[in-house]
């Protein structure tokens, strides 16, 4: 299931481009536009809804292996995920993402 309004769903159907991480049946990942550190990216289900729970579990299911991937390649130790739902908790995009967000330290200068 896709939205044609949806800037995520156009992501993952090559309308708009990305520099991609990651794509399987139901996983997609890229990095983030305007990213809060190098490497911060977005892991997202192809599978479109707004909010985790609209989400079907066998898609969600995929999710967290990716992410762990792709934590594991930012080469940082130290990271966020990060993953937002509704206005109210400052979720702009309403496709379901998981932000991976690496916090290098200052020694490895790649904040
Ligand atoms: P939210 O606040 O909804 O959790 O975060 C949405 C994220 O999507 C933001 O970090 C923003 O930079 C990112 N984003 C929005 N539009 C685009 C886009 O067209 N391409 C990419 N790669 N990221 C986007
Ligand atoms: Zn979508």
């Amino acid at each position: 299931m896709s939205s044609a309004a949806c800037i995520f769903c156009k992501i993952i159907k090559g309308d708009i481009p990305s520099f991609k991480l990651f794509e399987s049946d139901k996983v997609f990942a890229f990095l983030d536009i305007q990213p809060l550190s190098r490497g911060h990216a977005l892991v997202i289900p192809k599978f479109h809804g707004a909010k985790l729970t609209d989400i079907p579990d066998e898609d969600l299911a995929e999710i967290l292996p990716v992410a762990k991937k792709i934590a594991k390649a930012s080469g940082a130790g130290d990271f966020n995920v990060l993953q937002n739902n509704g206005r109210i908790a400052h979720q702009v995009v309403d496709h379901v993402h998981f932000h991976m967000i690496p916090k290098p330290n200052e020694k490895e200068g790649l904040g």
